[in-house]
This record gives C-alpha cells, sequence and structure tokens, in this order.
C-alpha cells in the first residue's frame, strides 16, 4: 500500500506517518519527490493490519491500494519520473545520455583509444564487459580483473563514468570498486540472489531484460533491487529472442514504451545486443529516442573486424559519430538534451 502526504507537510509530519507504519508492521519506504512525497509500505497486507486508520493523521492525503505486483517500479507509487544519479551525471532528467564503448574490454590501447573516441562525440559512460557471458566456453570470456584495472585507468584518463557486467555474486564487491553502473545482463536478469548483492552496493544498476523475459517479470526482477533499498534502477532492452533469423535478436520498442509508462524508471536501449547488426544500429537507435528512451548503451570498437566478441554489431569510431549526428533532429523533437 502507499500512504499520500499532502503537498507542505514538514519532515516531523513525515518521520510520524513513518513510523506509524513500521508500527503496523509494514516496511516503510519513502519516496520524495518533487510535487509529492509518499510512504511506500512494503509488507504482506494478508497478514499485517490495514493502513487506512492512517487516514486520520492530518497530514495523509491519502491511503492507496497498489494493484501492481511490482510496486516500488510502478507509476501508481511514483508519478513523477526518477532520475538516477551517476556520480553527476543525471539519467532520466533532460540530458540523453550515451553510453558507449566495446563489448569486451581486451587491451589498454584499444579501451584507451575507444573512451577518447567516444568522450569526444559525446558520450558520458564508457562501457565494456572484464567479465563476459559467452554462450561457448572456448570463446573469449573476458581479462576479468586486468579488464577491471584497464577500464579504472580510462576512468582516471577521460573522466568518463565506468559502466560493466557483474557476471557473478562472487565478483559484486570488486566490480563495484571500479564501476560507477553495475550491469546486470540478459543471462542474469532472473538472478535474484545477484539482483540484492549487487543493489546492497547501493550503486546504481543496469538491468538487462531477459532473453525471453515479459515486461512483468522484467519490472518485478527491477522491484527486487528497489525492494532492497537501492532506487537507482536503469531498465535497458536489449532485444529479445523470437523466430525471426535476420536479426540476432528482436529489440522490442514497444516494451520500451510500455516500460515508459508503467514505470517512473529510465529506460535505456542497447541497439547493439538488440539486433546484432552494425548497420542496423543507427535506425533502431533512432527510434528508441522518438519513443522516449533516456539513453542508448552502445557497442563501439576501433576494428569491428578483429574484436573478441560481437564484432558483427560493433560500430567503428566513425559509425559512432554518424550515429551522434542522426540522432540529433529526434532528441530535439522529443525535447532532450543531446551531445
Ligand atoms: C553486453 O552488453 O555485451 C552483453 C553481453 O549484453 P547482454 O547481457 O544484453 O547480452
Ligand atoms: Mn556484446
Amino acid at each position: 500500500m502507499i500512504v499520500v502526504i499532502r503537498a507542505g507537510a514538514t519532515q516531523d509530519k513525515i518521520d510520524e506517518v513513518i513510523e506509524e507504519v513500521r508500527k503496523l508492521g509494514y516496511e516503510p519506504r519513502p519516496i520524495v519527490g518533487e510535487l509529492q512525497t509518499v510512504i511506500a509500505a512494503i509488507g504482506d497486507e494478508r497478514i499485517h493490519h490495514t493502513l487506512e486508520s492512517l487516514r486520520v493523521l492530518p497530514q495523509v492525503e491519502s491511503v492507496l491500494r497498489v494493484q501492481k505486483r511490482y510496486k516500488l517500479a510502478s507509476r501508481e507509487t511514483r508519478f513523477e519520473n526518477t532520475v538516477v544519479d551517476v556520480d553527476g551525471v543525471a539519467i532520466g532528467g533532460e540530458e540523453f545520455v550515451l553510453m558507449a564503448g566495446p563489448c569486451s574490454v581486451e587491451s589498454e590501447e584499444q579501451l584507451l583509444e575507444t573512451a577518447r573516441a567516444v568522450k569526444a562525440a559525446g558520450a558520458k559512460i564508457l562501457r565494456g564487459g572484464a567479465y563476459k557471458p559467452r554462450t561457448s566456453p572456448y570463446e573469449f570470456q573476458g581479462l576479468g580483473r586486468e579488464g577491471l584495472r584497464l577500464l579504472q585507468l580510462a576512468k582516471a584518463e577521460t573522466g568518463l563514468k565506468i559502466i560493466t557486467e557483474v557476471l557473478s555474486e562472487r565478483d559484486v564487491a570488486h566490480v563495484a570498486e571500479v564501476a560507477d553502473i553495475l550491469q546486470i545482463g540478459a543471462r542474469n536478469a532472473q538472478n535474484f540472489r545477484l539482483l540484492v548483492e549487487a543493489a546492497r552496493t547501493r550503486k546504481p544498476i543496469l538491468l538487462k531484460r531477459g532473453l525471453s523475459e515479459r515486461i512483468e517479470e522484467w519490472l518485478l526482477a527491477a522491484e527486487y533491487i528497489l525492494a532492497e533499498g537501492n532506487p537507482s534502477v536503469l531498465l535497458c532492452e536489449r532485444g529479445i529472442r523470437t523466430f525471426e533469423t535476420w536479426t540476432r535478436n528482436t529489440l522490442d520498442l514497444s516494451a520500451v514504451a510500455i516500460a515508459k509508462q508503467e514505470s517512473h524508471l529510465p529506460v535505456i536501449v542497447d541497439p547493439s545486443q538488440g539486433c546484432g547488426r552494425a548497420d542496423l544500429v543507427r535506425a533502431l537507435s533512432k527510434g528508441a529516442v522518438a519513443l522516449g528512451a533516456d539513453g542508448l548503451l552502445v557497442e563501439v570498437h576501433p576494428l569491428p573486424a578483429e574484436a573478441l566478441s560481437d564484432g558483427q554489431q560493433q560500430l567503428d569510431f566513425r559509425g559512432f559519430n554518424t550515429l551522434v549526428a542522426d540522432i540529433r533532429p529526434f532528441t530535439a523533437a522529443a525535447g532532450r538534451r543531446s551531445p
């Protein structure tokens, strides 16, 4: 349930409601918006008392039952868009944010060259996998800790923020030392223990949609992170598995529109995994902007043909510069600032 606080209530009065919610057996989660504060009450309504009695408090505007299973992720609980602060880079606000870099961190030269190029093109966040979830155990698995060291180096030189995947619970602590955003990959999209461990770092988390995950399941996975007390979740649509073979995955742009409608969380689109073809990445990016996405996660490599993973879908530097120019009219039309 959620308890909606009247506009203008003092912090003391809000704290009083929080205490009452706790006394009634629920875990209170205040959600402070610019226009309105609500207290989400987490708990089993079949066991605990109803919160209806709180209506008598003058600072309480209403007490509502949240119908959706994803309560904290739902717009029913928070109407305003969430803006996630990534160490000074705001995602979900006016700026359309570009995250770009290689699929895998391969070498110092490859990473630094790419970091400089994507920064010059306007990216604010550098992507690069140190731990790679590969379909075959015989394919390149990533540089691991050495990859993290190189990401740290690229951050120190360029000032770009870092997003990188955390593949297992065991790696959460040391990945979080370097990453400004923890990426949860499609294959781990419903690895709930991993989601909880990652949430506990309090770092922003980019949650990919699973290979065959329904939108509701995706939002419920986000709910695991939010329910752990970490409000900084970025939803990422990266394509789902369908019968179509012309593309590696089918980028589900309707899921972007639905996620924006159903949830207050920022939505990022990954057109690279989304189609698996470099020649389609620009077109899909324009579509993502037009649908109201808050940013892109794009794979960029100095020499895609020589990449150790996902070469067929990575853009070279020229391709990325063209993408940035291509999306500009669309960001302007969507009322967003772009690089
Ligand atoms: C990636 O971003 O390189 C990646 C492996 O993504 P996904 O989990 O979406 O396949
Ligand atoms: Mn990839």
